[in-house]
Formats: structure tokens, C-alpha cells, sequence
């Protein structure tokens, strides 16, 4: 069996940077034509000109992926300019540190229109699409603070949770089409959103079970698994690619 994605379409939401962006160049690699589709469009710009080097196939699309109307319009285009889309990474995401106590309404409302609303519409977006051709994969990024907790961080986890049951109903509902739903929740990864919390990375890093902080490539090489044919018979499932940091029960 192939692990060819040639011709696939694949978008990935939040590819302008991190995590996306490694998912973004290594299904390019095994020949996905790629949508980045990042809010930021200078990331988006830089990963379509490094898949380009590379030797792969991409296109950058601004949008913010927790907007109805953007989402809609970023479709289009993709479709317009690669074709059917038979692959998406709900990637984007936003993770603040701040107390229970003091997370005011709109911060609470932001992290869950980006982390769990944005994936939701974008999914309900282009599912028609794997619908039509009867194949397609649907890859969630949530994150292993749904599996121990996280403090400071109360809004985020409620928001990766409920992507989690998200992946969960959607694989049961559609797992008779050939469409397979499956997350991913990354350990600790080095990408600028990790750099940016308030905790020493490379520290925390030396204390896991490897021995070192997760590299975007990690989880690269997870999503291209999934997204592949060999991973038909993979769905609702969880692949926590950690380091060991958390080992879920049997
Ligand atoms: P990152 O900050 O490096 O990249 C996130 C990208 O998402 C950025 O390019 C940003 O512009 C984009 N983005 C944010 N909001 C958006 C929106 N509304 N619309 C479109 N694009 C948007 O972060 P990362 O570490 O690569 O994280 C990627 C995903 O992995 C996130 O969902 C994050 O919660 C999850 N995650 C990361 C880690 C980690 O250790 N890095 C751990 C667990 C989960």
C-alpha cells in the first residue's frame, strides 16, 4: 500500500507557523498539495516558499479560521486553485496563561470561538467535499493538558476538550464514508507558542521521559500517518505523541 498522498488536497489551519507548519511540509513532502491558511500572512508566506523549495506544491491563504464568512472565502480559493479538499488539520490555536479567577468573559469567549467553534466550522465547511469522493481525513490538534490538567489554563483546556468529544461524535458519525477523525494531543513541542509561556521550555523539557521537548517533526511524522491510506481503519482514536509525559490508560 502507498503512503502517497499524490493527489490530495490537504489544508491546514494555523500552517504559518510551529506544529502546522511541520504537518504543512511533510505531507507536501509525501506530495499533498497544501492550503496554509493562517491569520498571519507572513508565516503563511514563509511556509509556502519553504514547501516550495522543497520541491512541494502550495498555496498561502490569509483568514482568520474562526470566522464564518473567512472560512467560506479561504474554500473557495482553495478550491478554486487546487481542487477538492480531502484532508484537513484543525492546527490554529491560541493558548493564554491566566487564573480561573481572572479570566474575564471575552478572553474565556476568544479561546473557545478559536480552539473549538473555528474547528467546527471549518470542518462542517469542507466535509462535504470528502463526502462527495467517499475518502477523507480529519485531524484535530488538542493537546495532552486534556489528559493531566493544566493550571492558569482553565479556558484553554475546556476548549481542547471539547474538540477532543468533537473528534469522538464525528468519527461514530461518519464512519461508514471513508472519512476517518482522529487527534492528535501534542506533548510539550518547540514552536514560538511554546517559547512564549511562562515556563523554561528546555527544562521542563530535560524532566520528561525522553529526556527532551517534543520537535514539530514528532508530530509531523503522526499526521502524516493518519492522513495516509494505511490509517483507514484508525478512527476516533488518540495518538498522544508526548514524549511520555502522560501514558493514558489501556
Ligand atoms: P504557534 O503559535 O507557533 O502557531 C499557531 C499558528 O496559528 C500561528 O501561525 C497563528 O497565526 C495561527 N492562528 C492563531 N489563531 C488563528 C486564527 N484564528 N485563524 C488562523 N490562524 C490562526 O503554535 P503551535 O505551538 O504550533 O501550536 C499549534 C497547535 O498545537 C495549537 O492548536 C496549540 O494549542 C497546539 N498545541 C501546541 C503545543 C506546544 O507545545 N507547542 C502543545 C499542545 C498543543
Amino acid at each position: 500500500m502507498t503512503r502517497s498522498l499524490e493527489g490530495k488536497v490537504a489544508v491546514i489551519t494555523g500552517a504559518g507557523s510551529g506544529i502546522g507548519r511541520g504537518c504543512a511540509r511533510r505531507l507536501a513532502e509525501d506530495k499533498a498539495a497544501i492550503a496554509v491558511w493562517d491569520l498571519n500572512p507572513d508565516g503563511a508566506a514563509e511556509t509556502v516558499s519553504l514547501i516550495e523549495s522543497e520541491g512541494g506544491k502550495a498555496i498561502a491563504i490569509t483568514a482568520d479560521c474562526a470566522d464564518k464568512a473567512a472560512i467560506k472565502a479561504a474554500a473557495d480559493e482553495t478550491r478554486a486553485k487546487l481542487g477538492p479538499v480531502s484532508i484537513l488539520v484543525n492546527n490554529a490555536g491560541i493558548a493564554p496563561f491566566t487564573a480561573f479567577t481572572d479570566i474575564e468573559d471575552d478572553e474565556f469567549d476568544k479561546v473557545i470561538r478559536i480552539n473549538l467553534r473555528g474547528p467546527w466550522l471549518v470542518t462542517k465547511e469542507l466535509v462535504g467535499d470528502m463526502l462527495a469522493a467517499k475518502w477523507g481525513r480529519i485531524i484535530n490538534i488538542t493537546s495532552s493538558s486534556t489528559q493531566t490538567g493544566s493550571p492558569m489554563q482553565s479556558h484553554y483546556v475546556a476548549s481542547k476538550g471539547g474538540l477532543f468529544g468533537l473528534t469522538k461524535a464525528l468519527a461514530l458519525e461518519l464512519g461508514k464514508t471513508g472519512i476517518t477523525v482522529n487527534l492528535i494531543p501534542p506533548g510539550s513541542i518547540d514552536t514560538p507558542m511554546l517559547r512564549g509561556a511562562p515556563i523554561d521550555g528546555d527544562a521542563y523539557g530535560a524532566t520528561l521521559p525522553v529526556g527532551r521537548l517534543g520537535k514539530v517533526e514528532d508530530i509531523a511524522a503522526a499526521c502524516a500517518f493518519l492522513a495516509s491510506e494505511e490509517a483507514s481503519y484508525f478512527t476516533g482514536q488518540t495518538m498522544s505523541v508526548n514524549g511520555g509525559r502522560y501514558m493514558g490508560s489501556a
